[in-house]
């Protein structure tokens, strides 16, 4: 099964891809996630890409198609994928969908996660996130067991450089002007479910298991 998970920053979509992907069996391709590995690497994409991600803007559309393409040859995508954070411009579905007619496959499910902007800003600054194994909590809603300690890996948690009040602010404009006109693209093109983003995390799931349906989950 191939999955998109459409959202603003905040609406939810890594909590949701991490459990989601692990239903359904497929690999979970987070764009966000691969950059930030590549920039602490420090490798080319890495450092190409920094300066994007820092400062709150898109990395361009073909750094990013070229990456995610190179990602979904790998073997573990043949039996499906979740996309997280990706597309986020037309000009990148648009790939993903010259990408896909050649293989002769199509997106099975596309959900938006659809949350107010008043929501996603409270969300984004209680947010802290593990770099060790990537786990993401939220101070109010999710929080860690010990005070800044991953539950998972026990690394030290951080707040994302990108999650600060400048940086967030521009994050949300650019979703507004080049990512949210995907909603009306995807609506289009079926198989799309708009979920309230805003309830807990277990209901949006359990909302998109019930479009999942007859779907194998
Ligand atoms: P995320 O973790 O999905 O919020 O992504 C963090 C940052 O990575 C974004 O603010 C962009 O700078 C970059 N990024 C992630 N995915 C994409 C994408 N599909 N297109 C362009 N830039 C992206």
């Amino acid at each position: 099964m191939r999955v998109i998970l459409l959202g603003a920053p905040g609406s939810g979509k890594g909590t949701q891809a991490a459990g989601l992907a692990q239903q359904l069996k497929v690999a979970r391709i987070s764009t966000g996630d691969i950059f930030r590995d590549e920039i602490t690497k420090k490798t080319e994409l890495g450092t190409r890409a920094d300066e994007y991600v820092k400062s709150g803007r898109l990395v361009p559309d073909q750094l990013v198609l070229n990456m995610v393409f190179k990602r979904l040859d790998q073997s573990d995508c043949s039996g499906g994928f979740l996309l997280d954070g990706f597309p986020r411009t037309v000009d990148q579905a648009e790939g993903l969908n010259s990408y896909l007619a050649k293989k002769s496959l199509k997106i099975d499910y596309v959900f938006y996660l659809d949350v107010s902007e008043d929501v996603l800003i409270q969300r984004l600054s209680q947010r802290r996130h593990c770099p060790g194994c990537q786990m993401v909590y939220n101070l109010l809603t999710n929080p860690p067991q010990a005070d800044s300690v991953c539950d998972r890996c026990g690394g030290k948690l951080i707040s994302r450089g990108d999650d600060e009040p400048n940086t967030l602010k521009k994050r949300l404009m650019v979703y507004q002007e080049l990512t949210s006109p995907l909603v009306a693209y995807y609506k289009a093109s079926g198989h799309f479910a708009a979920i309230d983003g805003a309830k807990v995390a277990a209901d949006v799931a359990q909302e998109i298991a019930g479009h999942l349906g007859g779907a194998k989950i």
